[in-house]
């Protein structure tokens, strides 16, 4: 019974549902990845020695309703040259707390309204993560007056950048 309609359930490529708790807060799902071999960011060589695991907890899309977070078993691997890093997973960008499709819904829902307010709602995000995200949209941008790149960007899904240089 287990994995391939748990699977289909978190949409994560390579993810495997451990289990789900229901609290207060919101659904947590707990997550793990299979390990994989690695290159060492310092040295370029190959190791595949873990050395330790951490847990995170990750801000993805609300589920049924209820704010959702992933508790991923973070992995680290240790290279040959002493270097210790964690695994990359495709699914968070680095250094975020939250899913990269947690991400793009956000910027889903600003081309739709003006309300910061009303983003940060309905993503469980806080209001000062919305504006951030939305000043990276126009940060590559710094000739061009900000409520055009807005305007700009509203009108243009994904390719923001292309069409601000094409
Ligand atoms: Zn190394």
């Amino acid at each position: 019974m287990q994995s391939n309609c748990n699977k289909n359930l978190l949409n994560l490529e390579g993810v495997k549902l451990k289990s789900v708790q229901h609290t207060l807060d919101g659904i947590i799902i707990k997550i793990e990845t299979n390990p994989k071999p690695q290159i060492c960011p310092c040295c370029g060589a190959g190791t595949s020695k873990i050395h330790d695991y951490r847990w995170q907890k990750i801000k993805d899309l609300p589920f049924q309703l209820s704010n959702a977070y992933l508790l991923l078993r973070k992995r680290r691997y240790v290279c040959s040259c002493g270097k210790r890093f964690y695994e990359k997973y495709s699914f968070i960008a680095k250094y975020q707390q939250r899913t990269t499709r947690l991400s793009f819904k956000i910027v889903e829902l600003l081309r739709s309204t003006n309300s910061i307010k009303y983003v940060a709602s309905q993503t469980n995000v806080s209001m000062n993560t919305v504006i951030r995200i939305l000043d990276t949209l126009s940060y590559d941008k710094p000739h061009i007056p900000q409520c055009i790149s807005i305007d700009e960007f509203k009108g243009n899904a994904g390719g923001c950048k292309e069409k601000m240089y094409s």
